[in-house]
Formats: C-alpha cells, sequence, structure tokens
C-alpha cells in the first residue's frame, strides 16, 4: 500500500472506532427489548458482543448449533501443516461470561415473520423485537448435473470448516505419486474470493515436500481472480507457475463451464465436453445465503438477502438485520473481517432504532491475508461508505494490495496474516 494510501486508510479506521465509542452516550430507554441473533459465526458473534458493549442492561441471546465454532479463516494453512482443527476453534464461553450473551445451543427451524417468533428444533419458541440473522451460507443444489451437496463425503468442498477440513487434508495426503488436485471454484458472489487460490498453494507447500511431481489444477467459471498477480508472481517464485513443471495450473473457464461431474470416473467435464479426471476433486459449488434465510422469504432472486446497508434492515422485514456472508453488501467481499464490520455497524443501528435515535452513517472495512507459503504473505485491504441510501462504495484511495515483488515485506505480511487471524477471533468472540 502507497503511504498516502496507508494514512488515508488509518484515518477511516480511527474514525470507525470513534464512531462506535461514541455512541456510549446515546439513551438507553430501549434497555428491556429483546435482540435475538442467529449464527455464531464472526457476524453473529460480534453483533452480540457489540450490542452488550452499547447497552448494559439489553436482553441479548444468541442462537447457535454447534458448542465449539470452527473458523474458515486459518483453514487453508491446515493443507500446509501450519494449523490443527484444535487450533481454529473457538466457544461461547466468553460470550456467556463477560458479555452476559445468552448462548442458546440449538437450530433456528423456522421465522414467524407477523409474530415475530423464532421455532428452535429443539422445540422452543422465542419471541424478538429486532432479529440479527447472521447464518452465513449454503450450496446451490443444480450448478453442476450429477453432483449435490450431499456428496461431498466422497467430493469435499470444505468450504465449511471442520470435518470437511480433515477429510480433504486426508485425500490429499492418500493421493498417489504424481496424482491431480482438481479444485473447482466458485462463481461470484461466494464467501471468500482470495480463499481457492489460497488453498492452491497451501496444498502446494505441502506436496512440494511429499509428492512432488503431483499437481493443482484449478477450473475457474471466472475469468480473473482476487489478488491474482500476486497469487501467480508467488507461485512463479515457489511452484514454477508458467513452465511445463508447475504444480500449479490456472484455467480460466468463463466461456466453457464445468456443468456435469461423473463421479464413477472422478470426472468433471466442461459445457463444450471437456473432461478433467483428478484424484481428489475439491468442488467448491456456487453459494447462496443460508436456508433459513431463504425459507424466511428474506432472499431476492440472486439468492443473496438484500438490505438496507446502513441499518442492515432487511428490505423484506425492517424488524430483521442480516448481515456477514448472507447479506448483499456489494461491493464489500464475503469475508470474516467484513462480517465483523457488519455487525458492528448493525449494533448501532440496532442500538440506535430501539432508542429512537438517529442511526449514524456507518464505515465498513475489509483487510484480507493470504498465504502463498508460510513466509510469504499478501494481503488487500478495502474501505467502504455510504454511496447514497441503498448502496456502498468503496472509498478511492484508501485500502490497496500488496505490491508485486515486495521481497521481505512479503515475510512480514505472512507475519501479519497470523496476527490478524488471531486478533479478528479475539475481537469477534472474546
Ligand atoms: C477456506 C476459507 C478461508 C477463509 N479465509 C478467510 C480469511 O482469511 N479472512 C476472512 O476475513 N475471511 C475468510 N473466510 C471467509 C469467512 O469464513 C466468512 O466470510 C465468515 O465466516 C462469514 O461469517 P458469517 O457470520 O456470515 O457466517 P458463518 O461464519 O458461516 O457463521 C454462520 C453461523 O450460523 C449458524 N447457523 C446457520 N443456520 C442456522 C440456524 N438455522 N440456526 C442457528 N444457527 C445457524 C452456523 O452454524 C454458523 O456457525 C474464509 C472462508 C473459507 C471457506
Amino acid at each position: 500500500m502507497a503511504d498516502i494510501t496507508r494514512r488515508h486508510f488509518l484515518q477511516v479506521l480511527s474514525a470507525a472506532a470513534g464512531a462506535l465509542s461514541g455512541c456510549d452516550s446515546l439513551r438507553r430507554s430501549g434497555s428491556k427489548a429483546h435482540v435475538v441473533v442467529v449464527g455464531g459465526g464472526f457476524g453473529g458473534a460480534t453483533a452480540a458482543k457489540t450490542l452488550r458493549s452499547l447497552d448494559a442492561d439489553l436482553n441479548i441471546t444468541l442462537i447457535e448449533p454447534k458448542a465449539n465454532y470452527i473458523t474458515c479463516p486459518g483453514s487453508n494453512w491446515l493443507f500446509a501443516g501450519l494449523k490443527t482443527l484444535p487450533q481454529l476453534s473457538v466457544d461461547y464461553q466468553a460470550l456467556t461470561d463477560r458479555h452476559r450473551v445468552r448462548v442458546v445451543a440449538d437450530n433456528v427451524a423456522s421465522i414467524d415473520r407477523d409474530r415475530r417468533r423464532l421455532q428452535l428444533s429443539g422445540g422452543q419458541t422465542l419471541a424478538y423485537d429486532r432479529l440479527i440473522l447472521s447464518p452465513g451460507i449454503a450450496f446451490q443444489r443444480d450448478a453442476i448435473a450429477g453432483y449435490s451437496p450431499d456428496m461431498a463425503n466422497v467430493f469435499p468442498h470444505a468450504w465449511q470448516a471442520g470435518a470437511q477440513t480433515l477429510l480433504l487434508n486426508r485425500q490429499l495426503q492418500a493421493m498417489p505419486a504424481g496424482g491431480v488436485v482438481l479444485i473447482v471454484a466458485p462463481p461470484d458472489p461466494y464467501r471468500c474470493p482470495p480463499g481457492p487460490y489460497e488453498r492452491a498453494s497451501m496444498m502446494a507447500c505441502w506436496l512440494k515436500q511429499h509428492n512432488s511431481r503431483a499437481k493443482i489444477i484449478i477450473l475457474d467459471p471466472k475469468r480473473s481472480f482476487s489478488k491474482q498477480a500476486l497469487f501467480e508472481a508467488g507461485w512463479r517464485q515457489h511452484f514454477g507457475y508458467g513452465t511445463t513443471d508447475s504444480m500449479i495450473e490456472w484455467h480460466t473457464l468463463a466461456d466453457n463451464p464445468i456443468t456435469r461431474l461423473d463421479a464413477q470416473a472422478r470426472t468433471v467435464i466442461s459445457d463444450f465436453g471437456d473432461r478433467f479426471r483428478g484424484d481428489v476433486l475439491n468442488i467448491i459449488p456456487a453459494q447462496t445465503a443460508a436456508t433459513l434465510a431463504i425459507d424466511a422469504g428474506l432472499t431476492d432472486k440472486s439468492g443473496w438477502c438484500p438490505v438496507n446497508p446502513k441499518t442492515a434492515q432487511s428490505l423484506f422485514d425492517q424488524h430483521i438485520h442480516v448481515i456477514g456472508d448472507a447479506a448483499h453488501f456489494t461491493p464489500i467481499p464475503k469475508s470474516a473481517f467484513a462480517a465483523n464490520s457488519e455487525a458492528k455497524a448493525c449494533a448501532v443501528a440496532v442500538f440506535s432504532l430501539l432508542n429512537q435515535q438517529e442511526v449514524p452513517a456507518p464505515n465498513w472495512l475489509n483487510i484480507c491475508y493470504s498465504l502463498i507459503t508460510p513466509k510469504h504473505g499478501i494481503s488487500v485491504a478495502g474501505v467502504y461508505q455510504l454511496d447514497s441510501e441503498h448502496a456502498v462504495a468503496a472509498i478511492k484511495g484508501a485500502g490497496g494490495t500488496s505490491r508485486v515483488g515486495a521481497g521481505d515485506l512479503s515475510l512480514l505480511e505472512a507475519n501479519y496474516a497470523q496476527s490478524a487471524y488471531r486478533s479478528l477471533v479475539n475481537n469477534s468472540f472474546r
């Protein structure tokens, strides 16, 4: 990032922090209201925690079925042996003990929007004054003929971290000498735009040590991808990218996308009939907002939840706020950092609305680090503001990406990636 860009970026960061702390002095007449947060990922946990910091008396319930949340950020690092699943696991103890959030370990089966009630799978019903939804993503069922998300136990997506990540890692490590990993990348928009390319890098690090003739082939329905110049320069430097011996190949199939799977032959087939066989098939399906949001009628034909970005209120229901991957905050990418940022702005909006206060205009941040090797990090950062009542825009000149050929800075960025991960987890869950 150029100096001027970094300075502007830091100014906006401190302005955003000021906007949050300034809300402490707002009226607290809505203290007895009940705010229910659904989904204990980066968005939901941050929203619950921030609400508590704004109002000591508010009645806050978080509903999340899992006792331990496994973070997707950092999960690609497992393929290079840099992380284990327990190191990616976080519980809700701090939310309960330190932030006095009532955490209910259950799944929300349905939302009765007219009566403002949730039906939980365990049988309980729960009334809310305001609902914050951060339920993450679901996978489209019909994008690749012959493939359904139920086949993920054979062809893991590993796009929801946990057992899927371990399965894909076992398949990688059991691959025959000189075998092929196919990564079928998803179309836009999807969670974590640089994720498939960081994954290829981390897998290549392991293969270079243990299966040096193996190949990773990325089949992409997009013409270009996030941080492409940086990834390709890194692949050239470390994995012979662009030569016949390259461990990583990237193919755009924008005009000829993968449309079929022949599961028996472990082969994916493109629109024009080109066949690609892999020993390991990492099919990352096209995505939508989570099923709960779809069933509640909160998505539009894009499959994502349209919101008023200023308040994160659903355009279909003003008592429901949607944040994180499920919501449509374009051009902000779907990332954990963005979910954390959207959650903070949403908590301020909910608090303001409960107290009949003007909702302050939010800023949002996204910083996304990726590792190409354990010692080579790259990053992209963006700062966003309201462009109009219903549109978000990137602030020109704020944010930016690392430089190609940054030399020693790449090592620093790799270290920053690790510390940014720890900070984000602490900031969201502890
Ligand atoms: C491989 C990979 C690497 C990534 N790396 C990064 C990175 O380095 N940096 C970064 O910023 N982002 C990264 N991301 C993206 C990041 O993981 C997501 O953007 C982030 O998790 C979104 O948070 P969320 O709260 O919207 O959803 P989630 O984290 O998916 O949380 C949703 C929660 O809702 C719960 N839920 C769903 N339905 C219900 C229901 N009906 N009832 C109750 N609970 C429900 C789920 O159990 C889940 O815990 C990565 C993603 C992947 C796949």
